[in-house]
Order: C-alpha cells, then structure tokens, then sequence
C-alpha cells in the first residue's frame, strides 16, 4: 500500500486521496539508565512505516508524525518525563480525528508505543459510537505478539526497560543503549500494579523491571519480526472486519 506522510505536500495528499490514516504514539519518559527518554518514539518511527509497508490492501495511507508526548503518568517523578493527563490525550485524539475527518479520512488507526496510554480505548469506543460508525481502530503492537515469544525473555514481558525492550533497541539501534545496565533485585511485577504505584515506588527507584543485562540483539530481532508479522496480520483483519461492519 502506498504510504504519505508529512513530508508529501497537501496537494499530492489531495490527488492520492488516502481513505486511512495513521497515529503512531510514542512517549518523552524515563526508561532508566540504559535507554533514552525518546524510546518509545523511536520504536513507533522505525516500525509504524514497515507494519504499514506489509499491509495488503488498496490504495494509500497517511502516516501521521509520531507524537512525541503522551500519557506517562506511571513514570512521573524523573526528570526528563513529560505527560499528558489522559483527559488531555482524550482531546488529541478528537482534534486530530477532526482534522483527519473534514478532509475525507475516513478511517483512522491509533497505535500506542507506549503502554501506559489507557484512555485511548474509551476514546476509540466513544467516538465511533457517537457518530455510529467505524472509523476509529485500536492496535497496540506489545498485544500482539504470541505469549510463545515472550517466553524466550527473562520474566516473559517485562514492564519497561526490561529484557523484552532492550533487546528490542539493541536490534534496532544498539547506539542509544547505553552501558549502564543492571538487573533490578526488586522483584518482578505485573503491570497492573501501575494503576496503584509509580514505576519509581515499584522499582525502587531504578526506573525499570527485570533483567536488561540479559537482553540481546539477536533476540530483539526475534521480537522485532514477531510485533511487525503479528501487528500486520490483526490490522489486515480489522481492516477486513471494517468492509463487513462498516457501521458500529
Ligand atoms: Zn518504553
């Protein structure tokens, strides 16, 4: 499918008429002492682009910039963390929809980077609701990917900076990775426990979970060719779903 992003000029835009449009989401937060604040931002930049590449279906696409902010609430307390309330992205999301909708987008796929953005699904519900159509679809990559993959990494998924999301930088760029790696003694915890405590409470301080030493490249690649392949293969079905039940 052919892909337009901000780069192509309004006109072309206008000859192409894309019918979908594309929200990679990542984040500014802290990942610890090994990753950059812009990791989240980074993955959505080098992947969004190649799940969009894959996808078989007519026509073209706009891929919107990634937004760089989103909601980090469970990483406050570092410096270098910026967060949207999520009242806030509520807003984003309705603004860009009706930017996108007035000038004859007529789907629109949210994909969240970053997984502390929890008001993304209401929003989807509640405005494809409102106007009793199905316009608006949800993917969210980490979901995607088979428990099976998971299961080759120190704790399955680690919640952030771990072992899953560092090899994945290692695969993808191994120069924002930084030396200081350390395992965390504290243990191991499931992410909802952040609807309760910071990552900073839970980790105590150190700003990630699991075993980050552990990571590598070679099984960042692994994970890296599973959240593309799956990804691809849910927004194909969607997509599919959406020609069925095109009304809400
Ligand atoms: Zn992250």
């Amino acid at each position: 499918m052919q892909i337009l992003s901000d780069i192509n000029t309004a006109f072309e835009l206008e000859e192409q008429q894309p019918q979908i449009a594309f929200l990679p989401i990542g984040a500014t937060e802290q990942h610890s002492r090994h990753l950059p604040l812009a990791t989240d931002t980074i993955l959505a930049n080098q992947l969004s682009r190649t799940i969009l590449e894959q996808l078989d279906w007519p026509g073209s696409v706009f891929l919107l910039p990634t937004l760089p902010v989103s909601s980090s609430e469970e990483n406050t307390g570092y410096r270098g963390t910026i967060s949207f309330t999520p009242l806030t992205m509520r807003s984003i999301i309705r603004d860009i929809w009706d930017s996108l909708s007035q000038s004859g987008i007529q789907k629109l796929i949210v994909c969240p980077w970053h997984g502390g953005n929890f008001i993304l699904k209401p929003i989807i519900r509640e405005l494809n609701c409102e106007k009793q159509l199905c316009h608006l679809f949800y993917l969210n990559p980490w979901e995607q990917v088979p428990q099976s993959v998971y299961e080759q990494f120190a704790h399955g998924f680690e919640v952030h900076c771990g072992d899953v999301e560092t090899s994945l930088m290692l695969a993808l760029c191994p120069e924002h990775v930084k030396e200081e790696r350390v395992d965390n003694p504290t243990p191991h915890f499931k992410a909802p426990l952040q609807d309760m405590w910071s990552m900073k409470t839970l980790s105590s301080g150190e700003g990630h979970t699991g075993h980050p030493t552990q990571a590598t490249a070679a099984k960042g690649e692994v994970f890296k060719q599973a959240v593309i392949e799956h990804s691809v293969r849910y927004l194909q079905e969607l997509l599919e779903l959406s020609q069925q039940y095109p009304t809400y």
